[in-house]
């Protein structure tokens, strides 16, 4: 499989995915994305993105969880798998909107996903459904 952003042949690499929320921590091992190393993407395939998907969804429909309204600037740039600096520059540029709480910058999740949505679809190929990553992403997952 080659990368859609730079060309380059993706390998499958075995590696672990964890999903967060709150001071809970859930680690899946095994998981082989295909990788591309230049840009630091991965790419799932249905199987797996199917599994994670299953497995974050009943742990954040668990009830034991609550999912963050708002997230600071490091958990924007996890969520959307850019630096922290593409975060400040696109607040600097205004495509992203967000409030000053004391000295930190305060993201609404929900207006930052309606805004990604498609860019998300695209960054990790066909190998997905668009819903499969509107779960993914919303739940907060990401890749170590
Ligand atoms: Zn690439």
């Amino acid at each position: 499989m080659k990368c859609i952003y730079c060309g380059s042949e993706m390998a499958k690499i075995k590696t672990s995915v964890s999903a967060s929320w709150g001071k809970y921590k859930i680690e899946i091992k095994g998981v082989e994305p295909y990788v591309c190393i230049p840009c630091d993407r991965k790419v799932y395939d249905l199987e797996e993105a199917k599994m994670i998907q299953e497995i974050a969804r009943g742990y954040a429909d668990s009830g034991l969880v609550e999912k963050p309204e708002f997230l600071n600037v490091e958990e924007i740039s996890n969520l959307l798998k850019v630096s922290t600096q593409t975060i400040y520059n696109m607040l600097k540029d205004g495509r992203l909107s967000a409030s000053k709480v004391g000295r930190e910058w305060r993201f609404n999740r929900n207006e930052v996903e309606k805004l990604f949505a498609p860019q998300a679809v695209a960054a990790r190929g066909n190998t997905i459904s668009k819903n499969d990553l509107d779960i993914i992403n919303s739940l907060g997952i990401e890749a170590d």
